[in-house]
């Protein structure tokens, strides 16, 4: 097929392979390219929304086994600089989102050879038995390979108990590139990503639905970008149990990743509008604002993407590798208008709590600010 031929194709609805997915990737021009891929998101939401969320990253220790090399955020066991979070001050932060309109927590962190199962259980717990309107959507498949480890359970196990203990859903962190190649060279000892799908199907099977992510720009060809899409959406064909995808680019500074570049705006860009052709089975696309700056996070709403993820009240993984964008909820709003679009707040379901019909009553509390703390938590847009 040639290139109009595969996005008119795509445009309507029809499936493309991965190898197609490259061809539109490596060659198709940009505008074309995005506007398929915005006449596929038009088609799904034809009432012109793009969504955000209010949310509070908690990242409960930076303890960390794994020592991925594109990490700033880990401390090694023993370290003098790690620290974990006492459950008082994972509940007070819970509290403070809570007062500043949050709806989901994000509880992420290291991988601590000294937290198994039972503090898992009795974290998610304490917060719903003190905030039971706020929605865990935490943790991801790599922490429950790791839990696996340090309490010696299976999979299936670790997902139900937390998931009896108050687990809403997983985040998509950990899933870096799945590709094995560029996987093994940035994070030797994490799970393969043939693991890493296993869990989240998994989870998706008992369950636990999730999102799943990309971290761009470490190295890998084009051909394992698309690779990575690909993985994700033959188990999505299984299970259909991820919500969104959410593609990001890696941040470059204070880790051991030396002399690797992060992904240009432009294979930004084209990734998201790829993305929105290849996902014909995953409902929502996020766009970054949070690594990429807010004007491309905007143009993402052209390139297919109908959501704009998160007004983190918190964040440190991301920003402790060299993402130095902040926004605010009324900036994000202001995005979205800016696009042509209606903001709306979603919740992790992507409901619609508040749609923003008119630029002069909305109800925006000024302290609902970014407040990126140096000693706390979060990892990546997930
Ligand atoms: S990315 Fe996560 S798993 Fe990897 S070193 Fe950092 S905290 Fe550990």
């Amino acid at each position: 097929m040639t290139i109009d031929a595969l996005l008119s194709h795509a445009a309507d609805g029809g499936r493309i392979s991965a190898d197609e997915a490259l061809h539109l990737y490596t060659e198709a021009p940009l505008h074309a390219l995005g506007h398929a891929a915005d006449a596929v998101r038009r088609r799904r939401y034809p009432d012109n929304i793009a969504t955000y969320i209010i949310d509070r990253n908690i990242n409960y220790t930076n303890v960390c086994v794994t020592a991925c090399k594109f990490c700033a955020f880990y401390r090694s066991p023993k370290h003098e600089e790690g620290w974990t979070h006492p459950l008082e001050e994972i509940l007070r932060r819970c509290g403070e989102a809570v007062d500043l309109g949050a709806t989901q927590i994000m509880l992420q962190g290291g991988h601590s050879p000294e937290l198994g199962i039972d503090w898992y259980e009795q974290t998610f717990s304490a917060i719903k038995s003190a905030y039971p309107q706020l929605v865990l959507h935490s943790l991801g498949a790599s922490e429950v390979v790791h839990i696996s480890r340090t309490s010696s359970l299976d999979y299936a196990s670790v997902i139900t108990r937390l998931k009896a203990a108050g687990l809403d859903s997983f985040a998509g962190a950990g899933a870096e590139i799945l590709v094995a190649r560029p996987r093994t060279a940035i994070a030797p000892l994490k799970e393969s990503g043939e693991t890493w799908l296993q869990v989240m199907e998994t989870a998706h099977g008992l369950g636990l639905e999730s999102t799943a992510t990309f971290m761009m720009g470490t190295g890998e060809t084009n051909a394992e970008r698309i690779e990575h899409l690909r993985m994700i959406r033959d188990v999505q064909d299984r299970t259909g149990g991820f919500r969104s995808f959410i593609p990001w680019t890696y941040q470059p500074e204070n880790n051991h990743l030396r002399g690797r570049t992060q992904a240009t705006s432009l294979e930004y860009l084209r990734m998201i509008a790829v993305a929105r052709l290849f996902f014909d089975n995953v409902s929502h696309l996020q766009g970054s604002w949070l690594t990429t700056g807010k004007d491309i996070g905007q143009l993402t709403l052209h390139f297919g993407a109908d959501d704009l993820g998160s007004v983190m009240l918190e964040e440190n993984v991301v920003s402790s590798a060299g993402a130095r964008h902040r926004s605010n909820r009324t900036e994000l709003i202001e995005l979205i208008r800016g696009a042509g679009r209606i903001p709306a707040q979603r919740d992790t379901l992507y409901n619609h709590l508040v749609v923003h019909t008119d630029p002069v009553d909305d109800p925006v509390d000024p302290r609902v600010h970014s407040h990126f703390s140096s000693t706390a938590l979060t990892l990546q847009p997930v």
